[in-house]
């Protein structure tokens, strides 16, 4: 049994102003196809590993009896698979509020706005490439943080809620070098908030 690439939950175009759709296919037909594959590699010589969840396989990696490429390989393309699926889940080209983590997110950084500006910073000041993250840590606290290449934070135990792609190949055919563009739009396309 093989981990399979997720469809994307809507056209191509869908998000267009914000990501025009050349990006979109080559993210998701590409880059995602390829993290999903190589994982599929990665897992391929140890059958006991079959099935398991990627959460799972991220969460234990140091404990995983595999080689230390292996371990590496799983812990890219595992964290590759799982970024991105959650990334064009949350994106949608209609809003789709989730009032109960909006609520949360108020509660933990004041309103909105505030946790805007501090998870957009983070995802600026990314040195290369990698993710910005809104997780909920192990006891249950709202965490913002940035990761480097494609580190999922199941990697330390938290669980992603909202992450942003700062990868240059999320972004660069529309924005150029103009991350800061691309992240400013990038909210109206975040479905849940
Ligand atoms: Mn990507």
């Amino acid at each position: 049994m093989s981990y399979e690439l997720p469809e994307l939950p809507y056209l191509y175009d869908a998000l267009e102003p914000v990501i025009d759709e050349e990006t979109m296919q080559i993210h998701h037909d590409k880059h995602h196809a390829g993290y999903t594959k190589k994982l599929n590699a990665a897992v391929a010589n140890y059958p006991e590993l079959a099935g398991t969840p990627v959460e799972e396989l991220l969460e234990n990696l140091q404990e995983l009896e595999v080689s230390e490429e292996d371990r590496t390989a799983i812990r890219q393309n595992g964290g590759g698979f799982l970024n991105h699926q959650l990334f064009f889940e949350i994106m949608g080209p209609e809003k789709e509020v989730d009032e109960e983590l909006v609520t949360e997110i108020e509660e933990a950084f004041g309103s909105l706005e505030v946790f805007k500006a501090e998870f957009s910073e983070v995802a600026a000041d990314r040195f290369g490439s990698g993710w910005a993250w809104l997780v909920r840590d192990q006891s249950g606290d709202l965490q913002v943080y940035s990761t480097a290449n494609q580190d999922s934070p199941h990697l330390t135990g938290d669980t992603p809620l909202i992450g942003l792609d700062v990868w240059e190949h999320a972004y660069y055919l529309q924005y150029q070098n103009e991350r800061g563009a691309y992240i400013e739009g990038w909210w109206e396309v975040l479905k849940l908030i």
